[in-house]
Order: structure tokens, then sequence, then C-alpha cells
């Protein structure tokens, strides 16, 4: 399926020179968004998932179907302040500034395999302080999956040795 037309292309936004890439209009559409889960499923079959991790928040609208379709449990990773319980944290560099993400301690267990989801790959950064937490609670970080990627970004780089993938490239 084409879903680059799904995606709307929102120039200088949030901030001057950025090309946000809007994935609600693929969201809205029920057979694209079911038929890109639906790829998601299928690679995480492949890989044999325990269950699946995503950064909020748009890591859980892309994780959350694909673990309601293989009956497997859905872990959030979150900013600082939003999970309940014990939690472990992780600090990572943005553009500017710096931000934290977390993940309740007994979210995963030992040996688990992991899938990694959100909808884009950009710079890798948020995808790199998700595969610290998941691997300092003891996971195989086991597939790592997104919408889109941005490549003249280069997160891949960051993903060396993982298996990764994309459904749509710019
Ligand atoms: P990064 O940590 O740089 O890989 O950024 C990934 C996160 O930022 C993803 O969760 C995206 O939701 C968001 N993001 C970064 N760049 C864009 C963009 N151009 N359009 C839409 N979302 C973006």
């Amino acid at each position: 399926m084409d879903y680059k037309k799904y995606i709307k292309i929102v120039e200088n936004w949030p901030k001057e020179g950025i090309q946000f890439k809007d994935i609600t209009p693929l969201m809205d559409n029920g057979k694209a968004f079911k038929s890109a889960v639906d790829e998601i499923v299928e690679f995480a079959k492949e890989k044999e998932i325990d269950i699946i991790v995503g950064p909020e928040a748009r890591g859980f609208i892309i994780g959350c179907p694909v673990s309601y379709a293989l009956e497997i449990g859905f872990a959030p990773v979150r900013k600082e302040g939003k999970l309940p319980r014990e939690v472990i944290k992780v600090d990572y560099g943005l553009e500017y500034g710096s931000n934290r993400l977390t993940i309740h301690k007994d979210a995963i267990k030992p040996g688990q395999r992991v899938l990694i989801t959100d909808d884009l790959l950009a710079t890798g950064g948020t995808i790199e302080a998700t595969i610290k937490l998941v691997e300092e609670l003891g996971g195989i970080v086991a597939g790592c999956a997104f919408l889109i990627e941005l490549t003249y970004l280069d997160g891949r780089e960051k993903l060396d040795g993982y298996d990764v993938l994309t459904l749509m490239q710019y």
C-alpha cells in the first residue's frame, strides 16, 4: 500500500525549518491504518516477540494495536513524573536541552523478547534511550518498528545491530 498519500507534511512546525510528518490522516483511514499495523504484526510474529514497548505518545498509537492483535502486553515509556510506581530513568540529548524517559521497574522480565514501536525515526535519540531502558531491565530488543524513517537524519546509525522495520522513508 502507498502509505505516503496518507501522510500530511506540515512545513515549519512545531518550529522553523522542521517538516512535520503528520500521521493523523493515516490513522483516520481505517484500511490504511490496519494495513500498516498488520505489517508490524507480521514483523513481530517473525521475531517471536513477548512484549511491545513504546515511548509516549505516538509509540502507544502504533504499539497498542500490535499488542492487541498478538495478545501480548504493552509497556509504556513515559516522561518523568507520569508513571505512578517505581521506575528506572534514562537521560538523552535533544537538539536543544535534554529529556528524561522512564519505565516501570517491573515492566519487563529478564529474557523477554521486546519489539519497540514509534511513529517516526528521526535522529534515533528517543529509540536509543528506550533501548537502554529495556536492556537495563534485562529485555532483549528483538526489533524496532516505525511507520516513517527520515533517512537524512541517520537515526539508523544509532540502531546498528538491531532489526529495524520502517514502512515509509523520506
Ligand atoms: P528522534 O528522537 O530524533 O528520533 O525523534 C523521534 C520522535 O520525535 C518521534 O517520536 C516523533 O514522533 C518525533 N519527530 C521527530 N521529527 C519529526 C518530524 N519531522 N515529524 C513528525 N514527528 C517527528
